[in-house]
């Protein structure tokens, strides 16, 4: 495949101006609406056979998702796309100024396989959205998902709008040689440093969506029903292949036995047998080796058991486990949960921040102190109180990471802005300007501009 072919064909489409017509970007994304749609069951094949993700967990973590993107932009493009009137400084009188928000290009998408419609197609509408052309290039780990995106964008969309570019590493090097406008990825931040550095090379904008450890912390105050309740389903969901997963957790030492009792039994209850509905596989036997080995069996409290044949990993809490086990050398990314305690909150804050800053950070506690303290004191991309993983669903709050977990967000009119250039423009009317700014310079006239400035 010569993906310079099909570049070079975006890039005369998008300089023919027909992406920036609205209507244009509205017929478009109904179209992928539609796609989706009726294409719902090759989607959920496809990713069944990849890791066996059931059709529920398909449609309410990822169809669902690219849906709803699609309505709030129908819904919400006239807006998005308005020039925005601003206030004109004194200096600028007479005038008006206004912010056009403009498509940047041509965009590149590279996604991760762990949510693979999801992290690849939401990125992909917020391109179309704010008027850009795209090519999607789906991570190949997950290769059913791939091919299903290809196939039915590919034989729906003209390539020279829309394209998936089916590879690896190898096609990925050579997709990122090329001079886009916008390079979109999600990923691991060993990847995004390369992707951050061949977009250098082309001085090309870049939104990285990267991962590393989430914590979260219980203190003595929360309420662990719910706490385990909502730490064991955002943990185990997608076999714990979830970037904003609660890596490991940090909890008060007074109140450990209780809550360690708790997400036991809802580990129980939630019955994550394999091939059951409401568990998937490890995505490939090298995830599955490497997860493996970060069960060290002296400290298993819950599961701890494997099945190689089926890429299958018990959900497992781990105990004991101090900041220098293997297990907290690393972003787990699996079914693997470390408890840590504490006896001091604030150190616990401290402990978290010796890390790199994490993606989401999450806090169950019924203390306003310790919510303020943990807003203020420690560095995450997003997180919740009370909860884990859903302030992503929730499309008026910025999604990505800070430092080593990301640069930029998206989702809701963010995904617009990440996809968009503001163009600042400053309308003058041609009288009523004071000869001030103009030479020759003087005393007097500096001393005037001084009073104003
Ligand atoms: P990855 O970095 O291995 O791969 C991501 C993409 O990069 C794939 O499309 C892959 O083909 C491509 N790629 C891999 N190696 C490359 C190379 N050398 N040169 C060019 N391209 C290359 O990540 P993954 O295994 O797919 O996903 C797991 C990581 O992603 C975790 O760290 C997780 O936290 C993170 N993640 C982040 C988010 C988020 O929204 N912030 C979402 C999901 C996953």
């Amino acid at each position: 495949m010569n993906f310079q072919d099909i570049f070079i064909e975006q890039k005369e489409f998008f300089n023919s101006q027909k992406t920036k017509s609205l209507n244009f970007r509205k017929m478009y994304l109904e179209k992928l609406k539609e796609v989706i749609q009726k294409n719902e069951d090759l989607l959920y094949e496809a990713i069944y056979k990849d890791f066996g993700k059931s059709k529920f967990d398909t449609y309410t973590t990822e169809i669902s998702f690219v849906i709803k993107d699609i309505d709030y932009f129908l819904k919400n493009l006239k807006s998005l796309a308005k020039p925005k009137k601003v206030r004109t400084n004194l200096a600028n009188q007479l005038g008006s100024s206004r912010i056009y928000p403009e498509p940047l290009g041509c965009a590149l998408v590279i996604g991760a396989w762990n949510y693979p419609y999801q992290l690849s197609l939401s990125p992909v509408v917020a391109a179309l959205a704010a008027g850009n052309t795209c090519i999607l290039k789906p991570s190949e780990i997950a290769e059913n998902t791939m091919k299903a995106m290809s196939k039915i964008i590919n034989e729906n969309f003209p390539r020279e709008y829309l394209f998936v570019a089916e590879g690896g590493v190898e096609e990925t090097t050579e997709i990122l040689k090329l001079k886009f406008d916008k390079i979109f990825f999600t990923g691991s931040p060993k990847v995004g440093q390369i992707v951050y550095e061949a977009a250098a090379k082309n001085l090309t904008p870049v939104t990285l969506e990267l991962g590393g450890k989430s914590p979260a912390i219980v203190t003595s105050s929360a309420d662990f029903e719910v706490a385990a309740k909502r730490i064991v389903w955002g943990k185990f969901l997608n076999a714990g292949q979830t970037c904003v997963a609660p890596d490991y957790i940090l909890v008060d030492e007074k109140v450990k036995d209780s809550f360690m009792d708790s997400l036991k039994s809802f580990i129980q209850k939630f019955d994550y047998q394999p091939d059951s509905e409401q568990y998937t596989k490890i995505i490939n036997q090298r995830n599955f080796e490497r997860l493996r080995k970060l069960i060290d069996p002296e400290k298993i409290f819950v599961g701890g058991k494997t099945d190689a044949s089926n890429r299958y990993i018990e959900p497992t809490i781990l105990h004991n486990v101090s900041w220098d086990d293997a297990v907290m050398k690393e972003e787990i990314f699996g079914p693997i949960l470390p408890i840590l305690t504490f006896t001091n909150f604030n150190e616990a804050l401290m402990q978290i921040s010796n890390y790199e800053k994490p993606l989401s950070a999450y806090l169950f506690t019924d203390n306003s102190e310790e919510k303020e303290s943990f807003i203020a004191k420690i560095f995450f991309g997003g997180g919740c109180i009370n909860d884990v993983v859903m302030h992503l669903s929730n499309d008026y709050l910025p999604f990505g990471g800070v430092g080593n977990s990301g640069i930029g967000n998206y989702h809701g009119k963010y995904g617009f802005e990440a996809f968009s250039h503001q163009k600042a423009v400053l309308d003058r009317l041609t009288w009523g300007e004071p000869d001030i700014k103009y030479p020759p310079y003087t005393d007097k006239k500096l001393n005037i501009i001084k009073k104003f400035l």
